[in-house]
């Protein structure tokens, strides 16, 4: 089974994801992740992606189908990936028809996440991602968290592109580029759409009883 989570950017697709990995034992397939672990390798590629994505612009086609096809190939992921921030475009969308045909895979769920742009104003601006497990907190909502987080609070790193204007030019580039995709998916009988702007565990809740039917 494979699992698309679709929403803006901000929407708690990373969040949700990280609980599907633990109860299902499935693979996080984060293309913004993979991206910045491009960046860290301090190669010109990176330092390209770098420059796109602190302006909020989408890295090539060419580069995001790249990376796709490398977690593709590793048959450890094989029916158990969860795609999170891919596809980001109808080009995308279409290509992720076509590479997972290839493997003979297909798209069990498409889970939207619905939020408002208010919303993910709060939550992106407040987000922090520890460096060690992934764990995604935020600064406003979960002060005592923070503090007790087991790997040390000072794993807890903002996003360099998780500043205002990032975040209104992500946005506007999600109604414009990435919304048409859910144009795309909503006819599909294996999508469904949840309010992400209801509480983590009951967002858990309705996507467990969505992948246990
Ligand atoms: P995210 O971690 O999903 O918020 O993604 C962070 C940034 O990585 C985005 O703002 C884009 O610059 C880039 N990115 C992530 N996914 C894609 C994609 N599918 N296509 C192009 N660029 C992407």
């Amino acid at each position: 089974m494979n699992i698309i989570l679709f929403g803006p950017p901000g929407a708690g697709k990373g969040t949700q994801a990280q609980f599907i990995v633990q109860k299902y034992n499935y693979f996080q397939l984060s293309m913004g992740d993979l991206l910045r672990d491009e960046v860290k390798t301090k190669t010109s590629l990176g330092a390209k992606i770098e420059k796109l994505i602190s302006n909020g612009k989408f890295a090539s086609d060419e580069i995001v189908n790249s990376l796709l096809k490398q977690c593709l190939n590793n048959l450890k992921f094989r029916d158990r990936i969860i795609f999170d921030g891919y596809p980001r475009n109808i080009e995308q969308a279409k290509n992720l028809k076509i590479l997972l045909g290839g493997f003979d895979q297909t798209i069990s769920h498409i889970i939207f996440l619905n939020v408002s742009k208010d919303i993910i104003k709060k939550r992106i601006m407040g987000r922090m991602t520890c460096d060690k497990c992934n764990m995604t907190l935020n600064e406003f909502f979960n002060k005592e968290q923070i503090e007790l987080h087991p790997c040390g609070k000072e794993f807890l790193k903002k996003r360099k592109d998780d500043n205002l204007d990032v975040v209104l030019a992500r946005y506007e580039t999600y109604m414009k580029t990435t919304k048409p995709v859910l144009d795309f998916y909503s006819k599909n009988a294996n999508f469904t759409e949840i309010d992400g702007a209801a509480e983590i565990e009951q967002i858990t809740n309705k996507i467990n009883a969505v992948l246990n039917v």
